[in-house]
Order: C-alpha cells, then sequence, then structure tokens
C-alpha cells in the first residue's frame, strides 16, 4: 500500500494524511527514503545557505504565538542601522554565502527607500541574491525593491485553515494573506511560503491542506517548521511529537512539491539537536545561518531558546556534516529549482 502510494504522481489530501499519519520505524524509513531520492532527482547533492539578518524585532502585528507580537511587553525592542545591516550583510558574502536574508517585525515604520538603499548597496558589493521577509507590505513596497534588485520573498502562509488563520491573527485573514503571496508572484519574485505544525486545535487534513496550498501558489521555497511554544510549557514531551511530525510533513512535502527549495528551520534545529542531519536526510536541502550582530540577536525572541546557529564555526561543521552525507555546500546562489538556470 505505502509503496504504491510513493509512486503516484499526483497526491490527494486523504494520500498526504496518510502518509502524516505513519508511524512504524521502517515506514517512516521508506517515506524518508523517498523524499531523499525526489530531493536528489530534482534538486541534487548540494545543501545551500542563507545567511540571515533579523534587522528589527518591533512589529504592529499580534500573532498570538510569537515573541514579536505588539502586545508582548517584555522585550527589548531594537531596528538596526542601515550601516550596521550593510555590515552585516558583507560579513555573509565574505563568508562564501550568496544569499542574504533580510527578516524583520513587520512594521510600516521601517521605509521603504531605506530597503532598496540597503539592497542596491549590497548588490553592488558582491554577486549575491537577496531574500526579503518583512511582512505584508503594499504593492508598492515589493516593486520597489524588487526594482532595487531583490530576487526572493519569504512570507508564510502559516495555517490554510481559515479558521486557525483568524483565531492566531486578530483581525487578519488567510484570503488577504494569499494575495500578498499573488502580488509577489506577479512582481516575479522567487516566492517562499510554509506552515507552523503543532499549533493546538490543528489537525493532519489541516497540515495536508498546508501543502496543497504551497502547490497552488507555486511556491518556490517551503518553510515547515514546528510551533514552539511560549516559556512555562511542557516542552519536552511536545518537542519529541513535534520534531517527528515536522520530519513527516518535510518528506511528505518533498514527495507532493518536488522542485522546490525546503530548508531544515531553526525552529527544529532548537527543539532536535539532530534536526539537521534527519532533515537533510528527508528532503530538506537549505540551512539558514545566523548573523544578527549582538545585541540584538539576543532579543530576536520570536519564541524561547532559539538554537541560533551562526559564525564560521557552523559553516565548518556544516562541511563537515554535508561530506557525511554525501552532499555539499553549494557555491553558487541557490535559485529558485523551477527556474532554467538555478546555477546563476
Ligand atoms: N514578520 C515576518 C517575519 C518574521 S516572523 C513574518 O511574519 O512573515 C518569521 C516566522 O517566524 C513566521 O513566519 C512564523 O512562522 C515564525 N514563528 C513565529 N512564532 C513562532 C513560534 N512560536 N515558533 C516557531 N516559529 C514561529
Ligand atoms: Fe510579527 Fe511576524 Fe511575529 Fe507575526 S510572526 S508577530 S508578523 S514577527
Amino acid at each position: 500500500m505505502l509503496e504504491r502510494l510513493l509512486e503516484k504522481k499526483i497526491f490527494s489530501k486523504k494520500d498526504i494524511v496518510f502518509l502524516l499519519n505513519l508511524y512504524k520505524k521502517d515506514d517512516l524509513e521508506k517515506l524518508y527514503k523517498k523524499a531523499d531520492e525526489i530531493r536528489k532527482l530534482y534538486c541534487g547533492d548540494e545543501v545551500h545557505l542563507r545567511g540571515i539578518i533579523e534587522i528589527s524585532n518591533i512589529c504592529e502585528q499580534n500573532c498570538l504565538y510569537c515573541g514579536l507580537r505588539c502586545s508582548n511587553k517584555n522585550l527589548i525592542r531594537y531596528k538596526m542601522s542601515s550601516q550596521e545591516i550593510i555590515a552585516a550583510g558583507k560579513k555573509i558574502l565574505k563568508a562564501g554565502i550568496k544569499t542574504i536574508i533580510l527578516q524583520s517585525g513587520e512594521n510600516k515604520n521601517i521605509k521603504r527607500e531605506e530597503i532598496s538603499e540597503i539592497i542596491y548597496e549590497l548588490k553592488s558589493y558582491g554577486d549575491c541574491a537577496i531574500t526579503l521577509s518583512l511582512g505584508e507590505r503594499d504593492f508598492i513596497d515589493y516593486a520597489e525593491w524588487r526594482k532595487a534588485g531583490a530576487e526572493r520573498y519569504l512570507l508564510k502562509h502559516e495555517t490554510a485553515s481559515r479558521a486557525l488563520y483568524s483565531l492566531y491573527h486578530p483581525g487578519e485573514n488567510l484570503i488577504d494573506r494569499i494575495k500578498h503571496l499573488r502580488m509577489l508572484k506577479i512582481l516575479r519574485y522567487q516566492i517562499g511560503s510554509g506552515n507552523l505544525i503543532g499549533l493546538p486545535q490543528q489537525t493532519l487534513e489541516d497540515i495536508a491542506d498546508d501543502i496543497l496550498l504551497c502547490d497552488k501558489l507555486d511556491i518556490d521555497m517551503g518553510s515547515f517548521s514546528p510551533l514552539i511554544p511560549p516559556n512555562g510549557y511542557p516542552l519536552k514531551s511536545h518537542a519529541a511529537k513535534i520534531s517527528e511530525l515536522t520530519l513527516k510533513v518535510i518528506a511528505a512535502a518533498r514527495i507532493v512539491l518536488k522542485k522546490i527549495h525546503i530548508p531544515v528551520t531553526t525552529a527544529l534545529s532548537s527543539i532536535d539537536p539532530d534536526a539537521r542531519e534527519r532533515g537533510l536526510n528527508a528532503g530538506g536541502n537549505v540551512i539558514m545561518i545566523n548573523f544578527t550582530p549582538n545585541p540584538y540577536n539576543s532579543n530576536y525572541i520570536i519564541y524561547p531558546n532559539r538554537r541560533v546557529v551562526s559564525d564560521q564555526s557552523a559553516i565548518i561543521n556544516l562541511l563537515s556534516l554535508t561530506a557525511k552525507l554525501g552532499r555539499h555546500i553549494s557555491e553558487s546562489k541557490g535559485n529558485s529549482p523551477k527556474l532554467r538556470s538555478s546555477a546563476s
């Protein structure tokens, strides 16, 4: 039954739920092996590194699960200056990483022109790709940033369940979120979306819908990441359950969506010390390395006990991990595998 299902070309919601329900060791091995084969076939053996700079933790949104939500008064807020951001970006390029991610809370006070100038500066400094992850903005902002040279945008749909979306994002709705992803697509950004796994009340059917929505949106990158609960929540039992489920989601997403980049997220590494190896063996092909300078870094508390992967030693560890897995670190910008030339 499982063998036949894994050979299918098109997957229904029922098929995906079946995969997410697997729990026997040998069934899980078959699932991960198939995902690994598909990753190799469509994306090759390269592991892509992305350097992330968390430029500000100021946020106007109130996503209930997130430590940066505006109603959280127990956080020292910051915004890096343009000079600090550019210096961190140069550090990423000097480390040999050719994708810079600029991420922040959703904050309309981060001026369109300021981001355009940063993009322009970094692109003139070195051959690189810029990914923005600044939340929902106006079409004109997205358009100007694209013109300045940014080619990717990461905006997770978080959950494909309309009810859950509205529950966790007060005053917001899923339809609007999807509109933003479509705007970005119109502007020819390579788009990243994805979900949170382990939201209270979320079902495996909801998660299957997340994967199917990513298919419909024709995404270039899919981030399937565990929800890390706030401090005080009994994390140990949650972590074991959610990290296995996240690996199953990564594998199922790889099998269904095929030609996309899939990161092994920092959130997964924060609850599972073996996440990078397990994730890279279950369909993942991207790893993010943190270049947010201190003291800002320690205040970007999206969730507690974040295990931040930073600096050169992290890259050296990854070199030995990828070699152990028979893979290698990419020297390219790692464009979307859906673009004809991903070597550039
Ligand atoms: N403000 C931007 C980017 C920063 S948030 C945005 O929301 O798009 C980046 C991601 O952090 C979000 O997409 C969300 O999926 C994730 N996140 C927020 N709270 C989290 C938590 N408690 N556990 C795991 N991931 C979380
Ligand atoms: Fe703000 Fe993003 Fe956190 Fe939502 S997930 S509160 S938009 S930083």
